[in-house]
């Protein structure tokens, strides 16, 4: 979005595909954002975010990328579906767009714990992020469920805010590493080792009790996910042959925030870095400065300008 508003605002064409499901849709308080004092939810900046675009006359393509390709005239070719569509096999509404360049932004995944109604706390009662989260929990019972040395690495790195710690090890057969345990030991960090049974609690703010398939019962008030594994959403960037890391995320200049492959562009998430919303906000205006300057380089003009000649005064649209 933020690289949209910049391109935008030099007069680019610019259009956003989006298939409406990230990260950003399902964060109900950002609280560590500069100018959001009592915080803001993702849905609000995504809101505003498109109101402002579309002030710059950005458009929006509400459907998914499916595919992608770089033609011999070096434009690239994005192929665009409805979800619906997708999901019923059905082909008949399929959006081709050619663009000069193109921003990669597509996020990546959480992995929830395995318990029925996980979303009804996601993101409220259960957080994923302790450099985001981790000052909510300040003083509370908090249960950090993972695999291995996941959850108790997080779950001294929450000893910033709360000392009343519980690890949950979801899979037995995982170990943890003799200097976890003894780190776990010196702070009094419970750990048990068995699967999740269910989440208990009537507010989605808090998970009252967190129940296991041994019989362990476990009171608490949030629960902190460590379950790590998600999805990198890095299939079209593969596609294009853009450079990735072994775990899928884009490896990109870090000045100009372009990647491997001339004209496409990662910001985000998708890239490898610290995973903050305002990083993600940096790097979209970081690559709209440098998606203007390499177009100005390779002699295009924005839009804006018609009738454009050295000796013709240009018209603006
Ligand atoms: C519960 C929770 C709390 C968080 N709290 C904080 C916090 O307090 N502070 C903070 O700084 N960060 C926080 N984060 C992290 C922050 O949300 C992310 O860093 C941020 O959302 C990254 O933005 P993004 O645009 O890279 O990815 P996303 O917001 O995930 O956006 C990716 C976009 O790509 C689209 N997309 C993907 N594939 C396709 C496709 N094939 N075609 C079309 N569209 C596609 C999706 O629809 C989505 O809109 C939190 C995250 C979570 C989950």
């Amino acid at each position: 979005m933020q690289a949209a508003i910049h391109a935008g605002r030099y007069g680019w064409k610019t259009l956003v595909i989006d298939r409406s499901k990230g990260r950003t849709f399902y964060t109900p308080r950002y609280m560590n954002m500069l100018g959001y004092p009592e915080g803001v939810s993702g849905m609000d900046l995504l809101k505003k975010g498109k109101k402002q675009a579309e002030q710059y006359g950005v458009e929006f393509l509400m459907k998914v990328a499916t595919d992608v390709s770089k033609n011999e005239d070096g434009l690239f070719t994005i192929t665009a579906q409805r979800r619906k569509e997708l999901k019923e096999g059905t082909k008949d509404q399929i959006d081709i767009v050619r663009a000069k360049k193109l921003v990669i932004s597509t996020g990546i995944m959480d992995r929830h714990p395995e318990v029925p109604n996980v979303y009804h706390w996601a993101g409220y009662g259960i957080y994923y992020c302790a450099d985001c989260d981790g000052y909510e929990v300040l003083n509370q019972r908090v249960v950090v469920v993972g695999k291995g040395n996941a959850a108790p690495s997080k779950a001294l790195m929450l000893l910033n805010w709360t000392k009343h710690i519980t690890v949950v090890n979801v899979d037995p057969t995982a170990t943890i590493s003799d200097e976890l345990m003894q780190q776990l030991a010196k702070y009094e960090i419970p750990v048990y080792h068995s699967p999740l049974k269910e989440f208990v609690g009537e507010d989605r703010e808090r998970v009252e009790q967190v129940i296991l398939q041994d019989g362990t019962i476990i009171e608490s008030d949030k629960v902190f996910s460590a379950l790590g594994m998600y999805s990198v959403h890095s299939e079209l960037a593969k596609k294009l042959g853009v450079e990735t890391l072994d775990n899928g995320h884009i490896t990109v200049d870090p000045r100009t925030k372009q990647t491997s492959v001339p004209g496409v562009w990662a910001v985000g998430d998708i890239v490898a870095h610290t995973q903050q919303a305002m990083i993600a906000i940096g790097e979209g205006a970081q690559a709209g400065v440098w998606i203007n300057k390499i177009l100005r380089q390779e002699g295009h003009m924005p839009k804006r300008w018609v009738n454009w000649s050295a000796s013709k005064e240009p018209v603006l649209l």
